[in-house]
């Protein structure tokens, strides 16, 4: 075993798109492994047949991947505790199951689920909890074997014993569960899938995990874990159960305040390194009061005992915060490339660098690109305000002056278009006007619009005949 045997895994259930939520409980996985020279493990937890789809595990690999996350042992890379599919691996659970069943910590249940169901409704009626009642408990074996002759297919359930059950939990301290809080539960289903508990921890133990780092909606189901590995004889993972993602109001990460997957922030244009440093930075504080890092600087910094048990509300303004912050942080040709897939109409341009470079301060997600560079584009329509620029006295008299220079100066490069605008700029500060009463008719003229990257940009971008060709448009249509 590597390093110091630390053993973590990430376990989704392939049902949808990796929510950040998910992301984030990947995320600390991943930090923990790779800070200590541990292992981490992807495990598809694919058991509900009806709501997993190949499709989803692919699109959360994918996802994965691009936010930079890896790991040893998968579904996708194999490894030596595989398969790392549940539905691959039902063999095991059934083998357990009856292990269980044979030793009497387990017994074959016969209720079907519309008795549980009036169970659970009848409990509710009478303000009791809705914990199961223990009715196939104790069955003698005349009426097991009368009800498997009426066609009836047993589930297998837990038999819980008495007494409280208690763990520490890395975040939380000692949690405990008192003596009878927790029912009888389902182990394997009367149609031959297993029950959630046992198959993660049949996977946790087989696959020699040491940690469990998980979201706090688990710390439920955490008793049912702890109860199976002592019916197993096996010693129990350290349990970290960390806080959930929750929106401005308190309620959990929903749709109705924005988007919620990985892919939606990776279509919008946020980098993965912003992703991450989000969502570490939302129940963690690295030491120093440090907020914008990168992932090799967050694995180094990265410990759990680091991490805050307090509740983390995302705040997506933050977000677009950092992501600008790691636009202007990340090496400039690496986010050039990036870029391209987010601008497709002007990707093939031989001076695509130069108007990303030119938006690169107003820009913060790459999803903003395309509105961004659309000055580089055709000219808007001139509204009025735009008219005054353009066609007053001063106007004409800049934009013909613009137009003898272009031709007299034509530029090859940023450095020679600045050159021309300062010329430009010169001439008619000395006759005493304001340098945006000098440059605004020339932007308007160019692009249609008040606003936009630098004209210095624009300029040489499109070169001197095309900036030429454009004011003698805009010049014409004033006559
Ligand atoms: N498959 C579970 C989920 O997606 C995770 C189970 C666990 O981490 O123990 O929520």
């Amino acid at each position: 075993m590597e390093g110091n045997g630390i053993k973590v895994r990430f376990a989704p259930s392939p049902t949808g798109e990796l929510h950040l939520g998910s992301a984030r409980t990947a995320l600390f996985n991943w930090l923990f492994a790779r800070g200590k020279g541990g292992r981490m493990v992807l495990r598809m937890e694919d058991t509900d047949q009806e709501r997993s789809d190949p499709r989803f595990e692919d699109s959360i690999i994918a996802d994965l991947r691009w936010l930079g996350i890896d790991w040893d042992e998968g579904p996708d890379v194999g490894g030596p505790n595989g398969p790392y599919r549940q539905s691959e691996r039902f063999e095991v659970y059934r083998g357990l199951a009856k292990r269980l069943l044979e030793e009497g910590k387990a017994y074959p249940c016969y209720c079907t689920p519309e008795e549980l169901e009036e169970k659970k409704k009848k409990a509710l009626e009478e303000g009791r909890p809705s914990l199961y009642d223990g009715s196939c408990r104790e069955l003698p074996e005349s009426r097991r074997a009368s009800l498997e002759a009426e066609g009836r297919r047993a589930a297998i359930r837990f038999r819980v014993r008495e007494g409280d059950i208690a763990f520490r939990d890395l975040l939380h301290g000692w949690v405990v569960f008192p003596s009878g809080t927790v029912g009888d539960f389902i182990i394997m289903r009367s149609d031959g899938r297993p029950g959630f508990h046992l198959a993660v921890v049949a996977d946790d133990v087989l696959m020699g995990i040491t940690h469990v780092i998980r979201g706090e909606d688990h710390l439920s189901n955490t008793p049912r874990h702890l109860l199976i590995y002592e019916a197993l004889g096996e010693s129990p993972p350290q349990f970290l159960h960390h806080s959930l993602l929750l929106d401005p109001d308190g309620g959990k990460m929903s749709k109705r305040f924005g988007a919620v997957t990985v892919r939606e922030h990776r279509e919008a244009g946020y980098l993965p390194e912003a992703l991450l440093n989000y969502l570490a930075l939302l129940s963690w504080s690295p030491p120093g009061g440090k907020e914008v890092m990168r992932p090799e600087e967050m694995v180094r910094e990265f410990d759990l005992s680091g991490l805050s048990a307090s509740p983390a509300v995302f705040d997506r303004s933050k977000l677009r915060w950092l992501n600008q912050r790691h636009i202007r942080l990340m090496p400039f040709p690496r986010l050039v490339e990036l870029a391209r897939a987010y601008a497709p109409g002007w990707s093939s341009h031989p001076l695509f660098h130069l108007m990303v470079e030119a938006v690169l301060d107003n820009m913060a997600v790459l999803g903003e690109l395309p509105k961004l560079l659309e000055p580089f584009g055709e000219p808007k329509e001139l509204g009025e305000k735009e008219e005054e620029w353009v066609y007053g006295e001063t106007g004409r008299k800049i934009l013909e002056r613009a137009q003898v220079l272009f031709r007299e100066m034509p530029w090859k490069d940023l450095d020679g278009a600045k050159d021309v605008l300062s010329v430009l700029k010169g001439i008619f500060l000395e006759r005493g006007l304001q340098a945006k009463e000098v440059l605004m008719p020339l932007r308007v003229a160019l692009t249609g619009r008040e606003e936009g990257p630098p004209l210095s940009y624009l300029l040489a971008v499109w070169g001197p005949e095309e900036a030429a060709e454009r004011v003698k448009r805009a010049l014409s249509r004033s006559c």
